[in-house]
């Protein structure tokens, strides 16, 4: 079992309910339009086949259901592993090349990086669980979106772009811009709903101040932000919130699925999984046992759609809380609660204390005064260390730096390594933020 810090515990909310009530809503989530679409896949798919030892005449949807957790989970580097052995995409893409006709492929942060192609119905499936989210934020046509990234190879951004268009909303892409560029055009062209990461909106907020601009008298009606923790991390949110104004919504995806959940406007920090779109289940990513009622786990999704590259049972990561709470807006099915809480592979193990990155960023964002910061977790045989290095103004940084030290110390019981940096000398990054470094 994952062993979380009594810490870690006050800031992943446990919420309570009903066990059977939970079991009982799993079962209806393997649906007969779920269970079609896996047989046509199975039948077809020999990587899936291989994978569930199982031959295409056995296959059926009578079959799927009672086997279905006991189907081994797929991992990213089983498909990266595939890829190899079929090159260049696997053979869990099986159908005809001719078919596909969009490429994405992922970071490689982790490795190489995965190659995915789409056919035309697999893509519009992907937009159409957009037009879900959009409809779930609230987003209408009149509404003017603003895309101020590069899309680079992810999917992400062409997907919520080209669903933009489908919803016949003003879509607007700002790669390639400044900062400055992009708040001016924010500006004169009256754009309200914006897609970005959260240390990008953290970035914007700073550009703001210098120029003296409010953005909450902007008139934005949502702030749409993705691609790391953040806008779940509370003291996160709180700093983006008092610059731009309580319009942030939290929304979670990769390449390998697509968009995946939304925050409610009625219930903040649940975000709700597109339904009728993913099954998704729990595990404990060490001993990988399904987890049968509301715990904190990793996520596992198989979907119900984008039949070129389907999942099943796919292990994205992220460390999450998985519900099925009734929310007040009528949505009934599964939610996770607080978002993406963390990566499963950013957990680090010190001085007798499981800590994940966002945990101490939620710590650190809660001190006023420090302006930017970055972690670097040294690891070594017996005396690993955790060095903080902080951004603060320089009246500051002795009083600043006590109150880390206390901070730090009363949840861990350990001295932390502080370095005071001046105003400016970090990086700040556009998309995701590196500010955990493990070496
Ligand atoms: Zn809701």
């Amino acid at each position: 079992m994952v062993n979380f810090s009594s810490e870690t515990k006050n800031f992943f909310i446990v919420s309570k309910y009903d066990k059977l009530d939970f079991l009982l809503k799993e079962l209806l989530l393997l649906t007969d339009a779920f269970l079609t679409f896996w047989e046509s896949v199975l039948t077809q798919n020999a990587f899936y086949r291989r994978k569930l030892r199982v031959g295409a005449g056995h296959v059926s949807k009578s079959w799927i259901k009672d086997n279905f957790d006991s189907f081994e989970f797929t991992s990213k580097s089983e498909l990266q592993d595939n890829q190899s052995a079929y090159p260049p995409y696997g053979d869990f893409h099986y159908l005809k090349l001719e078919e596909y006709n969009r490429f994405h492929q992922t970071s490689g942060s982790s490795g190489k990086p995965l190659l995915f192609l789409d056919s035309k119905d697999g893509w519009e499936w992907l937009l159409s669980n957009w037009l879900k989210i959009f409809a779930l934020a609230g987003i209408e046509k009149s509404d003017r979106l603003f895309f101020p990234f590069s899309f680079g190879p992810f999917l992400g951004f062409w997907t919520a772009f080209e669903a933009s268009l489908k919803a016949g909303c003003l879509s607007f892409p700002g790669g390639g811009m400044s900062t400055e560029a992009r708040l001016a055009l924010i500006q004169n062209q009256k754009i309200n709903v914006i897609f970005t990461t959260p240390s990008y909106a953290l970035r914007v907020g700073e550009v703001a101040r210098n120029q003296g601009l409010n953005l909450r008298e902007l008139g934005l009606k949502k702030l749409i932000l993705a691609g790391e923790p953040g806008a779940n991390i509370p003291a996160t949110r709180l700093r983006i919130e008092k610059d731009w104004g309580p319009i942030v919504v939290d929304h979670h995806g990769m390449t390998e699925t697509g968009p995946v959940t939304v925050e409610c406007s009625s219930t903040s920090g649940l975000l709700h999984i597109i339904e009728h779109a993913f099954v998704a289940e729990v595990i404990d990513p060490i001993t990988l046992k399904k987890q049968s009622h509301s715990t904190i786990g990793e996520l596992v999704l198989s979907s119900f759609g984008r039949a070129g590259c389907p999942l099943l049972r796919y292990r994205t990561g992220d460390i999450v809380h998985l519900t099925h709470q009734k929310c007040p807006c009528g949505f009934n099915g599964q939610s996770l609660l607080g978002g993406i809480l963390s990566r499963a592979d950013e957990m680090i193990f010190l001085k007798g204390n499981n800590i994940y990155p966002s945990v101490l960023q939620n710590m650190l964002h809660s001190i006023d005064g420090i302006l930017e910061f970055r972690i670097t977790f040294r690891k070594s045989d017996g005396n690993s260390d955790l060095m903080f290095e902080i951004e603060t103004l320089p009246s500051d940084s002795e009083l600043i730096k006590t109150r880390l030290e206390k901070v730090i110390q009363s949840a861990f019981l350990f001295k932390p390594l502080i370095k005071i940096l001046p105003k400016d000398s970090l990086p700040r990054q556009e998309m995701k933020s590196q500010r955990f470094i493990q070496i």
